[in-house]
């Protein structure tokens, strides 16, 4: 799938540019181009895309500081700067519009639900997002932003794909510490999506298109993304077992969103060397697939790659049911009410009705 990143705030920047590099590194040539949105100068210094400073006149480029209504109103205000910068990269083979941000914080948080419905607007191609949970232990604040967020997320995308910090804590690792890795690997799951639509030569005849990405996604709502790999032998009969288990460990241990598993459409995509993967492997996978996320619609194909590993990339779409995104929901409830408490004041408690759209 061909498409233009926008990377709103500190964590979508850093994201859109370990996204980018992901994909010139592997010379996939699914990401046309990239732009960076903040209203924090110091954050968007560092980063090796073109970049947006935005709501200076408000904020001074000293950033809005965790408050995503300030974000949401920069970004509407200053909306236009970024469309103008985003137009020329938006050319006639643009497939999809990418906005990435974490939604615990205040820049991405607000201003990335802005610039979606401004690019539903302006654009035909899919506009999705791509949002970061805060993990569990992140303050209040955080849940509460990312909740109202991706509300407002869901409403305005033609899809929102979660990727949840908690994902890939690791016991005794703070997620701080750990952000590049973490980055890297929400770049892999990400980049590859975008990169199993791109018909590579010499292809067998059930390679993933990107018209079945685009389809899995039309389920709406929240997506997941899932990775796995294992090495494999050279005779395909002998890589069933080795097809089958990482489609399951994918989805069972590697998912973006973890026991996201209730999904309304799936697509299940095996990489690797073509002549290695094994169709009855694939065929049983998708099956089990099925099963598992109770979709009927689970689409699958290869991605032919040179290597001597099998991995498996599956999409699962539609999966606001699961309990992760409850329990997160819930969280983001129980945390809009603890601030409630702190402030007992009652027009502040109006204000802060639970779980409110951002806009
Ligand atoms: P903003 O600049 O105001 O949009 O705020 P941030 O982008 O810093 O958003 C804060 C949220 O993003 C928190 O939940 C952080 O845990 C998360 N976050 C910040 N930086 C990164 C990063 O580089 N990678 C990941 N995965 N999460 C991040």
């Amino acid at each position: 799938m061909k498409a233009v990143l926008l990377g709103v705030g500190q964590a979508g920047g850093k994201l859109t540019t370990a996204l980018a590099q992901f994909d010139a590194d592997a010379g996939y040539g699914a990401v046309l181009d990239a732009l960076a949105v903040n209203t924090a100068a110091a954050d968007l210094d560092p980063l090796p895309l073109e970049t947006v400073l935005v709501g200076q006149s408000r904020v001074n480029g000293h950033g809005v500081g965790g408050d995503n209504e300030l974000g949401a109103e920069v970004m509407d205000e200053d909306v236009v700067e970024v469309l103008d910068a985003l137009a020329p990269k938006v050319t006639a083979a643009a497939e999809a519009v990418f906005v990435v941000a974490g939604l615990g914080g205040g820049t991405g948080s607000g201003g990335a639900p802005v610039l979606v419905r401004e690019l539903n607007r302006v654009y035909d191609v899919p506009v999705y997002a791509v949002g970061i949970l805060p993990g569990r232990d992140e303050g209040t604040m955080y849940q509460v932003n990312a909740g109202r967020s991706l509300k407002t997320l869901v409403r305005e995308a033609d899809a929102t794909i979660l990727l949840d910090n908690d994902a890939w804590r690791s016991a005794g690792e703070s997620v701080e510490g750990g952000y590049e890795a973490i980055n890297a690997s929400m770049a892999k799951r990400i980049g590859l999506l975008l990169a199993a639509g791109e018909a590579v030569e010499g292809v067998g005849e059930s390679v993933v298109d990107t018209s079945e990405v685009i389809n899995t996604l039309r389920a709406g709502g929240m997506a997941a993304v899932g990775f796995a790999s294992a090495p494999a032998a050279e005779d395909p009969q002998e890589n069933v077992t080795t097809v089958t288990s990482a489609v399951r460990s994918a989805v069972m241990t590697g998912l973006s969103l973890p026991s996201a598993t209730d999904a309304d459409a799936a697509l299940v995509a095996v990489a690797g060397d073509p002549d290695r993967i094994s169709r009855k492997g694939a065929e049983k996978a998708r099956k089990w697939l099925q099963e598992e996320t109770g979709s009927m619609q689970v689409r699958g194909g290869d991605f032919p790659l040179d290597s001597d590993r099998i991995a498996a990339l599956v999409l699962l779409a539609g999966v606001e049911r699961s309990q992760r995104v409850e329990a997160f929901l819930e969280r983001a409830r129980q945390a809009v009410r603890d601030e409630r408490e702190e402030t007992p004041d009652p027009a502040a408690a109006f204000e802060n009705d639970e779980l409110d759209d951002l806009l």
